[in-house]
């Protein structure tokens, strides 16, 4: 039985996670979890999953949240804010933590649990992109594992494990075996759209994706392919690889979700129904391998699976991540943060969709005279708002612009 704290309850990994434990309550048990402010969702939560300790984003909502669960016996401790959420992820008996909140949020309490001892399920990206200097560090000063569920990665840890005994487990270590990594890609929501049509994409047409059901952030993330930008700079942390040896290739089919290149140049893959269930599970089991009753593979039914290059041209977003990551230090925190604020305004409609490219390139390229190549905690935190700021004036220059040009 493994005890887990479940960071970001009420969204796609957090109801997931929530599923596995559901369908497998003689593995895992909630002890904490922690959410946003959907209060109604995580009220009930607590009735089916009675964790000691609860977290949400807002104080103002703690007395809401309350009074839907008065009659709940035993309650759970309630707590709020960004402290609360710390105090959930490194609270109580819990092995593991889940890591389901979006954005650089979930960086602060990823660090808390790392500091309490608790091995790490990553989900939360953004906290190895923004935070990777600071928190791998901090993972192997306090003996933490970090098992990736995210399925990209969850693929290529699942490929590595075969290698050799002392690299299946590998966090920023350069594996002698392994040559390449080939990370596969969606394509997202406009992947069969000519460029010529992106500027009239619409918010509902960026945030529906073919594969897979996520949150809102990280569907628009896979319709730019800065998801996978931003995959290719968790990949170089988790495993240590050079920029120029992790390639992205389209994959519509999402049937296979990464694959590896050897020296003898063989490759292995790792293949599923896109389900995010399994890397997740994976990422809580490693190293064991449970039954599950879920539908199994069947290539046939799969059908043709298909490959393609990445356009460049509609995605401009891939090449500012690499670029980013190859520029290292703190400049990944500006490219995430600025990412984060760009798509934010997207979803509210306050800038188009081709403008988010734009404003992250020009807070990057402000950044790169600045760029700090060994960050600190503070540095990283300092970065991430700044860009947060400056995307919000590029956007305003933006407006101004077209305010001219009409
Ligand atoms: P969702 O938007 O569906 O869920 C986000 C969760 O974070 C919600 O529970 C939300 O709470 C909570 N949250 C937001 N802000 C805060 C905060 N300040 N404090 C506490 N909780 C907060 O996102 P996803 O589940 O899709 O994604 C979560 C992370 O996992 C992202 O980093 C994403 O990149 C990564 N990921 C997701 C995949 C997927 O299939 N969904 C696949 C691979 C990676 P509430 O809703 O109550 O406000």
């Amino acid at each position: 039985m493994k005890a887990i704290n479940l960071l970001g309850s009420t969204g796609s990994i957090g109801t997931q996670t929530l599923d596995i434990v559901q369908q497998h309550p003689d593995q895992f048990r909630v002890v904490g979890m922690a959410a946003g402010r959907n209060i109604e969702l995580i009220a009930k939560q607590i009735r089916q999953f009675k964790p000691e300790i609860v977290a949400i984003a807002n104080p103002d909502q703690l007395p809401d949240l309350k009074a839907l669960i008065a009659d709940v016996d035993p309650q759970p401790i309630l707590r709020a804010g960004s402290e609360g959420v710390c105090e959930v992820a490194a609270f109580g008996d819990a092995e593991a933590v889940v890591t389901g909140i979006v954005g650089c949020a979930g960086l602060l309490p990823t660090l808390a649990a790392i500091k309490a001892g608790k091995d790490i399920a990553l989900a939360n990206k953004e906290t190895l992109i923004a935070g990777g200097p600071v928190v791998l560090p901090l993972a192997q000063k306090h003996g933490v594992r970090i098992t990736p569920a995210d399925s990209e990665h969850s693929a290529i840890f699942q490929c590595i494990q075969g290698l050799s005994h002392e690299t299946n487990f590998v966090v920023g270590k350069p594996d002698a075996g392994l040559r390449r990594i080939i990370l596969t890609a969606s394509g997202g929501a406009f992947r069969d759209w000519p460029v010529e049509k992106l500027p009239e994409v619409t918010v509902a047409d960026a945030i529906t994706h073919p594969n897979w059901s996520m949150g809102k952030k990280i569907t628009v993330d896979s319709a730019t392919l800065m998801n996978k930008g931003l995959e290719v700079i968790e990949a170089h942390y988790l495993f240590g690889l050079d920029y120029d040896d992790i390639d992205i290739v389209i994959h519509p089919q999402s049937i296979i979700h990464s694959l590896i290149e050897m020296q003898d140049t063989s490759q292995l893959a790792q293949l599923g129904w896109p389900d995010m269930r399994l890397p997740l599970l994976y990422a809580l089991s490693w190293p064991e391998r449970i039954y599950t009753d879920w539908e199994q593979l069947d290539l046939v039914k799969a059908g043709t699976l298909t490959f393609r290059e990445p356009d460049h041209a509609k995605y401009p977003c891939m090449d500012l991540a690499y670029a980013a990551g190859r520029a290292g230090g703190s400049m990944t925190a500006v490219l995430n943060a600025a990412n984060e604020q760009a798509v934010a305004l997207f979803l509210a409609e306050k800038i188009t969709y081709l403008e988010i490219p734009k404003v992250i390139e020009t807070v990057c390229d402000r950044h790169r005279d600045n760029n700090n190549s060994a960050p600190s905690l503070d540095d990283i935190l300092e970065a991430d708002a700044w860009a947060r700021q400056a995307v919000t004036e590029a956007s305003q220059t933006l407006n101004q612009k077209t305010v001219v040009t009409v």
